[in-house]
């Protein structure tokens, strides 16, 4: 089949890979200038880094085994993590049992209460019992009203916003799962993952691996409409022609290249966007459909990237329990990977979520730097806006799917109604939260299920491993 992917971020550059192992001609055609989505990067000090902080948990089987399988395993290192907690004005470590016996804005049965909680949430297997419960109604019956108002409700505000009570308690569920996943035996740290050379690699080969199948690879190539005839897709419509494309020469390379005006004939298309992106590509698609397609809604992920002289902490990912803080975490990338992989420069990320009609989600970089500025001089008094020696702001409108009870119910299909249709965007992942793992596992099923469908053959199969 010749088939045709929309978005290459990981779940679209997997899905065009097994295709095209299996012997289909696939094109890939991605928005941005770069590949990767999510997972695009930067250069700092010579060296790449994520636009959004990354690290995977030992349990990220899928993201294992690709490295694994792309010859990337020995790049992957992993690193004890070093977690904090910022409330009331101080910095606290938050990694072993002893740290949460001292962290004393909780009362001493509070902190023994709060442990024990999340040793028996990340202990459960069976996570359906948890389907029709919100994670805050859980939380402040099972650790307490003062543990929910000390440590996760600032932690589930911070990411949700205003939809913070109507977060399911799998979503809490599947996160503590991975975060306890990760911990060394007796529970003393947590390790975590990270590819030296940055995931970008992991992007580049998988691109590579798509050129040598005989695959397309195009960026600045923005689908503006999915072309429908009687019923089925027959191709994609480009917002301009003219587009980037990729060769595998010396390393990755890219061309300007011309694609015709008119529709881009394809037998099947996977789209890999957003749901509210997706919605605007398709033409009639019928309204309980796109009811479906609203019900999940998601925050956007607003991330600064600073490059600075000097470190702010000693903490990789310091939580911020503070409602006054225009950050909800900030996560000192130096204190994980070392600064002498970026010329000696520390880097710190500062990470939002937010709805996208918030006021700070379209600040521009210089005045939310201005804005941050007090609120780093309360993580360290001496930090002055003289070490930055570089700013950058990255965006993204689908940072976070919001997963409210009942989710299962309204998971979307990968088939859509539209014959050769599919959609494996990130509100279909569950009950895990979204992750490379999970965008892997998403691009692995929808091309069984795009494979199931030709010719070829294939098996058909999707489902969450347990
Ligand atoms: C702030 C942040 C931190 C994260 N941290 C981690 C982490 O530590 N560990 C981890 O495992 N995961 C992390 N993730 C999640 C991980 O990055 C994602 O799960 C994964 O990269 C999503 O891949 P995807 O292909 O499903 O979606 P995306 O990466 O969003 O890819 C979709 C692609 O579609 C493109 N597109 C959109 N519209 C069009 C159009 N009209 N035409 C063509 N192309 C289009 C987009 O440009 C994009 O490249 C993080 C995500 C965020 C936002």
């Amino acid at each position: 089949m010749n088939i045709g992917i929309i978005g290459g971020g990981l779940a679209g550059l997997v899905a065009g890979y097994e295709l095209g192992k299996a012997g289909h001609r696939v094109t890939i055609l991605e928005r941005d200038s770069q590949l990767g989505g999510q997972v695009g990067t930067l250069e700092v000090g010579g060296e790449r880094l994520e636009r959004f902080y990354h690290h995977i948990f030992t349990s990220d089987s899928h993201v294992r085994e690709l490295l694994a399988e792309l010859g990337l395993a020995s790049r992957l290192v992993w690193i004890s993590s070093k977690v904090g907690f910022f409330r009331d004005g101080s910095l606290w470590d938050f990694v072993t049992p002893r740290d949460l016996l001292n962290f004393t804005p909780l009362s001493l049965p509070n902190r023994v209460r709060l442990g024990l909680a999340s040793v028996y949430i990340q202990r459960q297997a069976n996570w359906q019992k948890y389907e029709g419960v919100t994670a805050r109604d859980w939380i402040v019956k099972y650790a307490g009203r003062r543990n929910f108002e000390v440590v996760w409700g600032p932690l589930l505000r911070g990411k949700f916003g205003e939809s913070y009570d109507k977060v399911g308690m799998v979503w809490f569920w599947g996160k503590m799962r991975l975060r306890f996943g990760s911990r060394e035996k007796g529970l003393q740290s947590e390790r975590l993952g990270y590819l030296n050379g940055s995931f970008g690699l992991l992007v580049d080969e998988l691109a590579r691996a798509i050129l040598r199948a005989g695959g397309r690879i195009f960026t600045e190539a923005s689908v503006e409409r999915i072309a429908v005839e009687n019923g089925a897709a027959r191709g994609v419509q480009l917002e301009r022609p003219e587009v980037l494309s990729w060769r595998e020469e010396n390393g990755l390379a890219k061309d300007v290249h011309d694609l015709p005006e008119d529709a881009l004939p394809f037998d099947a298309v996977i789209a890999t966007v957003p749901s509210m992106v997706f919605e605007r590509l398709v033409p009639d698609l019928p309204v309980d459909y796109v009811q479906r397609l609203k019900a999940t809604t998601y925050q956007a992920a607003v991330c600064m990237v600073l490059t600075m002289a000097r470190p702010l902490s000693h903490i990789y990912w310091l939580n911020i329990s503070d409602p006054t803080m225009p950050f909800v975490a900030v996560i000192e990338h130096t204190n994980f990977v070392g600064a002498e992989r970026y010329g000696g420069k520390h880097v710190v990320y500062l990470s939002n979520y937010l709805s996208q009609d918030n006021p700070l989600y379209r600040q521009t970089p210089g005045d939310l730097l201005q804005t941050y500025e007090p609120h780093l001089k309360r993580i360290n008094p001496e930090f002055s806006l003289s070490w930055v020696e570089s700013y950058r702001l990255f965006r993204d409108d689908s940072g976070q799917p919001i997963v409210t009870t009942n989710y299962s119910q309204k998971l979307l299909p990968m088939e859509t109604p539209v014959g050769g249709l599919y959609l494996a965007n990130t509100t279909q992942i569950y009950p895990e939260d979204r992750g490379m793992n999970y965008s892997i596992r998403l691009g692995r099923d929808v091309s069984r299920v795009v494979a199931g469908k030709s010719r070829l053959g294939g098996v058909l199969s999707r489902g969450n491993e347990k």
